[in-house]
């Protein structure tokens, strides 16, 4: 199955996506995570895009689109869950010609509803391990006991003058697409409110009609 999980920054995309890939066995390709990687790595890709991610802008489409479609076929074209790809028209375009030049064609966009209000308490909540990766929220997925506090911190990019420019850069470049995979028959928009369970399940309900 080929999935995107589509929403604002701090919708709880990464959160699903974990989730799913533990529950149905669905690889995240997150591109903010291999680009935060090959930042801390300093690689020639980490270089370029540490300004933008920096700034919240986005990384010019043709990088990211390198990052996208390496993943992809890294995984055999299957059972994948899009986490933060596509983020502009241009992205869109590319990954439908990417589709259907491999015969991959991706079964739905799910697309998590969630208010600005929200958005805001969970991103100035987040906070993600170092090393790991992984993502939780103070309030509502605190890190347990044995995680070493000094290992969790709050990522650069979701300190508030930053998060304001990417929900403008959110609404400007990426909430249009919506409009793209509706016309595409893919669309499907979801409540991203409430527990982190609820929205697994509301998710699971999706993709269980799906196969
Ligand atoms: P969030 O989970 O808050 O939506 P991500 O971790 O997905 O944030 O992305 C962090 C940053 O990485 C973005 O603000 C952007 O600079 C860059 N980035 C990630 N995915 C893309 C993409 N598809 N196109 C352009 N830039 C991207
Ligand atoms: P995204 O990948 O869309 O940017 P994340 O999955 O990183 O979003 O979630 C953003 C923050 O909100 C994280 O701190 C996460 O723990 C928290 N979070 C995710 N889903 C929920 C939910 N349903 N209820 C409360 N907090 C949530």
């Amino acid at each position: 199955m080929r999935i995107i999980l589509f929403g604002p920054p701090g919708a709880g995309k990464g959160t699903q996506a974990r989730l799913l890939e533990s529950n149905r066995g669905l690889e995240q390709i997150a591109t903010g995570n291999i680009i935060r990687s090959a930042m801390k790595n300093e690689t020639p890709v980490g270089l370029e895009a540490k300004s933008y991610v920096e700034k919240g802008d986005l990384v010019p489409d043709k990088v990211v689109r390198k990052l996208a479609e390496n993943a992809i076929a890294d995984r055999d074209y299957d059972d994948f869950i899009l986490d933060g790809y596509p983020r502009t028209t241009q992205q869109a375009e590319w990954l439908t010609e990417f589709e259907e030049a491999n015969d991959a064609p991706i079964h739905a966009c799910i697309s998590l509803q969630v208010p600005d209000d929200v958005i805001v308490d969970r991103l100035s909540k987040r906070r993600v391990h170092k090393e790991t990766g992984k993502t939780y929220h103070l309030d509502h997925d605190p890190p347990p006991a044995d995680v070493d506090s000094d290992m969790v911190v709050q990522r650069d990019d979701d300190k508030p003058a930053t998060v304001r420019n990417r929900l403008n850069v959110y609404r400007e470049e990426t909430e249009p697409l919506e409009d793209y995979y509706d016309r595409r028959g893919l669309l499907v928009k979801i409540d991203g409110t409430g527990s982190i369970d609820d929205v697994h399940h509301r998710i699971n309900n999706v993709l269980d009609d799906l196969a």
